[in-house]
């Protein structure tokens, strides 16, 4: 498989090329130059793959000969080594729970696969940057301890993320350093973003970006649509899905399985009130924004970069992406009421982020329809918000308690270019 930038300036680049540069070099993302279609006799047979099965066979027409089959398997298998469960929740509305992975966000599959193939490919050492709300760091930190031959280096916003995401992101060591950054988020990505235009950091040192433009995170989240549509019940009718939505990496990964055959309704993009995707369906024209803090902290984006992978899905026709995707915008009043009344209604916890999900579904669903939510995240990293919904502490799971008896390794950085630089380059001089 080949992989063209959306930008039409750079030469077409293998899966192993285009994982390590992670973003073009016109500036473009990376797709794939065609997208691979599944058989009707694969989609009768697939709900009884096993889904380490179900993963290669996704995965390998993208990884094509970069890795062997067998590399790849075992690479699949250790990417999704925990559940994904189908919950129903009311009599139209399924969860699919995404938060079982190591560190509780769905961005576990995306870090875990692409630390793996970058581990494969690694002849030389490759430092991947970071930018960080939250989510993304600890599940990269997580993805890539001790994977040889890549440092990775987080930076996030002093005070802006939540206990247990900062223990994730500053216990890990070894190979990964957190870099508490005294400023934004905005600040961080602008941080790394100019480090990556730095001609004479790119001479010493080989750099790669970890977030959802890098394509060995992207494309392994189709895997998640899979996983439901296995556990979907057979009789019912297919689902509309609401996918809580930031950079808008996962919706686009679900539409790409849906454009490679997977059957499955209309997507709605449920975002907070970052929803420039909202302007963008109506008018066909995409304006960045400043982004808004709100409850949701990893759908804060202004600035969703995979929108421009969502049009190359649809051949850049807005109309019939228009046909298949909507969008729903949420207010932090409407996402503590969502956990509120779940909570109360059900007795189960939402996070803020499945909350939002939640709402869209309410708000969109129609009589008849059946609705699927991905549950991005555990409850549990936003003890605050869940607190102020229900009033009652959520119980730390067994799975991360370890953590907060670990010590935590963090570098402070004012919110400048010129500090990270000098650190960079002179962290390992006296
Ligand atoms: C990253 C994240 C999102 C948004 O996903 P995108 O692919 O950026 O749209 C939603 N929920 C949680 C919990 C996240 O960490």
């Amino acid at each position: 498989m080949k992989y063209y930038s959306t930008n039409k300036q750079s030469p077409l680049v293998s899966f192993k090329e285009a994982a390590l540069r992670g973003q073009a070099p016109d500036r473009g993302l990376y797709f794939p130059e065609r997208i691979p279609i599944i058989n009707q006799q694969w989609l009768n047979q697939f709900r009884s793959f096993p889904k380490e099965e179900l993963a290669y066979q996704i995965m390998q027409p993208y990884v094509g000969a970069d890795i062997s089959p067998e590399k790849l398997y075992q690479i699949v298998t250790a990417t999704i080594n925990f559940d994904f469960p189908l919950i129903q929740l009311e009599e139209d509305i399924y969860i699919l729970e995404l938060f079982h992975g190591p560190t509780l966000a769905f961005k576990d599959v995306g870090a875990r696969f692409m630390s793996r193939c970058l581990g494969c490919f690694s002849n030389q050492k490759t430092t991947v940057l970071v930018a960080t709300s939250g989510d993304t760091g600890g599940a990269v930190a997580n993805g890539f301890l001790n994977v040889e031959g890549v440092e990775v280096i987080i930076l996030y916003p002093a005070g802006k993320v939540s206990h247990v995401q900062e223990l994730q992101l500053t216990t890990c060591g070894n190979n990964i350093t957190a870099l508490r950054i005294h400023g934004t988020f905005d600040d961080c990505q602008q941080i790394v973003k100019e480090a990556f235009m730095d001609q004479d950091l790119s001479q010493r040192l080989q750099l790669t970006s970890a977030n959802s433009i890098n394509i060995a995170r992207w494309l392994p989240q189709q895997l998640y649509y899979f996983l439901a549509m296995q556990q979907w019940p057979i009789s019912a009718t297919a689902p509309i899905i609401a996918v809580p939505s930031g950079n808008l990496g996962n919706i686009a990964a679900g539409l790409l399985a849906k454009r490679s055959g997977l059957i499955m309704g209309n997507f709605i993009a449920a975002c907070n009130v970052n929803d420039t995707i909202t302007d963008f369906l109506e008018t066909g024209i995409h304006t960045p924004k400043q982004a808004i803090m709100t409850y949701s902290n990893a759908m804060d984006v202004g600035n969703p970069s995979n929108l421009i992978r969502m049009l190359e899905i649809y051949q850049h026709n807005m109309s019939s992406l228009k046909s298949e995707v909507d969008s729903s915008r949420q207010t932090d009043m409407t996402t503590i009421n969502a956990i509120r009344t779940v909570y109360h209604d059900h007795n189960y916890i939402l996070d803020p982020h499945a909350a939002v999900g939640y709402s869209a579904l309410k708000q969109k669903l129609k009589k008849g329809e059946k609705g699927l939510l991905l549950a991005t995240a555990h409850p549990v990293k936003f003890p605050e918000i869940v607190e102020k919904a229900i009033g009652i502490s959520i119980p730390i799971p067994e799975s991360i308690k370890p953590l907060y008896a670990l010590s935590q390794q963090i570098t402070e950085m004012e919110a400048s270019y010129a500090s990270f630089k000098e650190w960079i380059c002179y962290r390992n001089t006296p």
